[in-house]
């Protein structure tokens, strides 16, 4: 009847009501995040299988809310691309990791490697080459321990600019990982025409890799598939021995998860893992 689709309507109204005031409120408290300096950056290493030792580390980050406490990236990285908030933070990010990055092989960790994770959307921005170019140049730091992170479905949602982009990042001698690799729903014939260095196993395929087969197989394709390309090859996720003890016996030949290390403070990373001064 009218009045039940009456009623259905308010009820929608005010739960839609409800969810935008707490995203505005998350949005207006993002804005300040930046200045108010409540964003942070943790590393987690990455493991050079062969050597056993630790050849970089991921920049992954952390939003440290006053009240609300730690926010998952999960959760306000997309806050941050529907309000453009994501450019401005995204070169914080860069610039940052960079910096530490430069500290630490000053400090003499002089092969050490950081991946920072790039959104799509930081790839519409006409200046980004300029901008990854001029904060390399401020930090003094060699454009080939700069590893991009860029998500397959970024790739291939706009694939004219990004390839152009990743082409230029590459001429810059900075190195482009392709993240969340097998998640996305693009074809492999991509592969031969971007320039990569790099392919990242998602988690989701790892997490079960010793108990389903198809997991299994999903990930041996893609060790192989980046072995034949000449692409190294990073399995995210790694938590149990047994995972690492399949990854080994394919030749993986970079590891990163809680098997190792979770996301760690900078201060913690030297200490657990960094030559100092
Ligand atoms: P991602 O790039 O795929 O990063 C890997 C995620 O897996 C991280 O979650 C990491 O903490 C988590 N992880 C690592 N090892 C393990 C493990 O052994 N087991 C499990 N269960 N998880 C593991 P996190 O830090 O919550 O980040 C989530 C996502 O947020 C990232 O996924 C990335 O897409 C995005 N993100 C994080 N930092 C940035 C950033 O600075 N810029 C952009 N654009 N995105 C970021
Ligand atoms: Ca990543
Ligand atoms: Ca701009
Ligand atoms: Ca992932």
């Amino acid at each position: 009847s009218k009045e039940k689709s009456g009623t259905h309507y308010h009820f929608f109204e005010t739960e839609m009501s409800d969810r935008n005031m707490e995203s505005i409120k998350l949005e207006n408290a993002l804005y300040k995040a930046l200045d108010n300096e409540e964003l942070v950056i943790y590393y987690q290493p990455q493991i050079d299988s062969r050597s056993e030792t630790i050849i970089g580390v991921e920049a992954l980050l952390r939003w440290i809310h006053p009240t609300e406490g730690m926010i998952s990236p999960a959760d306000f990285i997309p806050i941050a691309e529907e309000t453009g908030l994501i450019i401005p933070i995204g070169e914080w990010v860069l610039k940052n990791a960079c910096k530490q990055l430069k500290e630490w092989q000053d400090q003499g960790n002089t092969s050490l490697c950081m991946s920072v994770n790039l959104s799509g959307l930081q790839f519409e921005e006409d200046d980004l080459v300029i901008m990854v170019k001029g904060i390399l140049e401020d930090v003094n730091l060699a454009p080939e321990f700069l590893h991009i992170e860029l998500t397959e479905n970024q790739i291939i949602k706009n694939t004219e600019i990004t390839m152009r982009k990743m082409k230029q990042l590459k001429d810059l001698g900075v190195k482009i990982a392709i993240d969340d690799f097998g998640t996305g729903y693009s074809s492999l014939g991509y592969l031969k025409n971007f320039p990569i260095d790099a392919l990242k196993i998602d988690k989701s395929f790892i997490q079960d890799v010793v108990e389903d087969s198809d997991n299994a197989a999903i990930t041996n394709t893609i060790i192989t598939l980046a072995q034949n390309l000449n692409l190294n090859v990073i399995a995210e996720g790694v938590e149990t021995e047994e995972q690492l003890e399949f990854l080994l016996s394919r030749n993986c030949s970079i590891m990163q998860g809680f098997f190792f290390s979770r996301p760690i403070k900078a201060e913690e990373l030297e200490k657990k893992y960094l030559r100092g001064l």
